[in-house]
C-alpha cells in the first residue's frame, strides 16, 4: 500500500501539508465507513484506497459492509435504478425487506464511532440509530439523484434528512434537502495497481495471458455488466463503426456482491456478441486491478456509454492513462492515445444524458 509521502510528486507538497493540517484536530477520532459491497464498483474502489491513507493521517478509520440476502440486493438494485431515474415497480414488501435487513444489521453493528459515513442508499436507513448514539452521521451519495423515481425517493428522503450532512459527487446530482450538503469529487488512486505505470512488456504479457489479440486497435468498455452501463448499446455502436474501421471491441466487466442483475446482463451481452467474432467479452474477478490497468493502457479507445452515471471512475482512469510516460511507447502511439482520450472527454462533457 502506498504511503502518503509517495504522492508528493503527483499532488505536490502543498496538498500534503494541507491534509496534515486538516487532519491534526481529528487525530485519534474514529471514523466508520459503511457500504454494501467489499469488492466491485466504484465505492469499494475508493474505500479500499482511502481507509489506509486516513489511518496514516492519524484517524482511526474502519470500513464495514452491510449484510443481506438475495431479496435485499434485489430490492436495493431496484432502488439504485429508480434513484438514477429509471422507473421501477417497487412494492410495499420491497420496502419491508429493506427495513428488516437494515434492522438486522443494526442489531450487530455498534456504530459508536465519532463519525459514521454511510455510502449510497443500500445502508441509508441505518441512520435510525443516530439519535440514540449522538455521534456525527454523513450520507455520501455516489449516484445521480437529480431526477429520481418519486416512489423510492419519497421513502428514502426522510432517512436522508436525519443525517447531519450529505455529500454528492457533483452539484447537478444533488436534491433539495433540509440538511447541509457538501461536494466531494470521486477519486482514483494513481499509485494503485489499477492506475500505476506498467512496463510495455507487462502489458503485453497480461493481454496474452487473457487471450486478447493485439493485431487490431482495441475499443474497450470496462464496466460492471449493468444495464445502465449500456453494454448492448456499445455493441450496436461498434457494429456501425466497424464498417469504417477494422477494430476489436472488448467488453470487460465483472460482478459486484450487491448487484444481482450482473449474470443476466452478461448472458445478454454474450448472446449479442455472437454477431461478430471481433467482439470479445471478458468477465474478470473483481480483484483484477492490474489486468484492467493493462487493458486500459493497451486500448486505442476507451468508451463509457453509460445511460446514467454516478462516478464514471473508469473515465478518470482512462484520462489518467492518456499520456503514458512509458519510454518504450512510440511517439505515434502516444499521440494516438492522447487524441482519442481528448476526443472522448469532450464527448463526455457535451453529450446530453440519454434515457
Ligand atoms: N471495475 C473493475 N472490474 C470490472 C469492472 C469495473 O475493476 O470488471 C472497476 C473500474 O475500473 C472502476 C470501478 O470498478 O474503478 C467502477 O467504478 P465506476 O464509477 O466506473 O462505476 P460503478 O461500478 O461504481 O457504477
Amino acid at each position: 500500500m502506498a504511503r502518503l509521502e509517495e504522492y508528493r510528486p503527483i499532488v505536490g507538497s502543498d496538498t500534503l501539508e494541507e491534509l496534515a493540517l486538516l487532519a491534526r484536530p481529528l487525530a485519534g477520532k474514529s471514523v466508520l465507513n459503511v457500504n454494501s459491497t467489499a469488492v466491485g464498483g466504484g465505492v469499494a474502489e475508493i474505500l479500499s484506497r482511502m481507509i489506509p491513507l486516513l489511518r496514516e493521517l492519524g484517524l482511526d478509520a474502519r470500513w464495514e459492509v452491510v449484510k443481506g440476502g438475495e431479496d435485499f440486493y434485489a430490492v436495493t438494485k431496484k432502488f439504485h435504478n429508480a434513484l438514477h431515474g429509471d422507473p421501477q415497480t417497487v412494492t410495499p414488501k420491497d420496502f419491508q425487506v429493506y427495513e428488516d435487513t437494515l434492522d438486522e444489521n443494526l442489531s450487530r453493528m455498534p456504530l459508536e464511532e465519532d463519525f459514521v459515513f454511510i455510502h449510497d442508499p443500500q445502508p441509508a436507513a441505518l441512520v435510525k440509530k443516530r439519535r440514540a448514539l449522538k455521534n456525527h452521521w454523513m450520507w455520501r451519495c455516489h449516484i445521480d439523484l437529480s431526477r429520481p423515481d418519486p416512489s423510492v425517493w419519497e421513502f428514502l428522503k426522510p432517512y436522508v434528512e436525519q443525517y447531519d450532512a450529505c455529500v454528492f459527487s457533483a452539484p447537478s446530482f444533488a436534491q433539495k434537502l433540509n440538511i447541509p450538503q457538501m461536494l466531494i469529487a470521486p477519486s482514483i488512486d494513481p499509485l494503485s495497481d489499477k492506475n500505476r505505470e506498467l512496463p510495455e512488456s507487462e502489458i503485453q504479457a497480461i493481454l496474452e495471458r487473457l487471450g486478447i489479440p493485439l493485431d487490431k486497435p482495441l475499443v474497450t468498455q470496462v464496466s460492471r455488466f449493468d444495464r445502465l452501463k449500456d453494454p448492448l448499446g456499445v455493441i450496436e455502436a461498434f457494429l456501425k463503426v466497424k464498417s469504417y474501421v477494422d477494430a476489436r471491441l472488448l467488453l470487460v466487466g465483472g460482478t459486484a456482491d450487491d448487484d444481482p442483475e450482473g449474470a443476466q446482463v452478461l448472458a445478454e451481452v454474450r448472446e449479442r456478441a455472437k454477431a461478430d467474432p471481433n467482439i470479445l467479452v471478458l468477465c474478470l474477478p473483481p480483484t483484477s486491478h492490474v489486468e484492467i490497468n493493462a487493458i486500459q493502457r493497451a486500448s486505442a479507445v476507451l468508451v463509457q456509454k453509460s445511460l446514467r452515471e454516478g462516478f464514471g471512475l473508469t473515465v478518470s482512469e482512462a484520462l489518467w492513462k492518456g499520456n503514458p510516460s512509458s519510454p518504450d511507447r512510440s511517439e505515434e502511439s502516444r499521440f494516438k492515445s492522447r487524441t482519442s482520450i481528448r476526443e472522448r472527454s469532450f464527448t463526455q462533457r457535451m453529450a446530453p444524458p440519454i434515457g
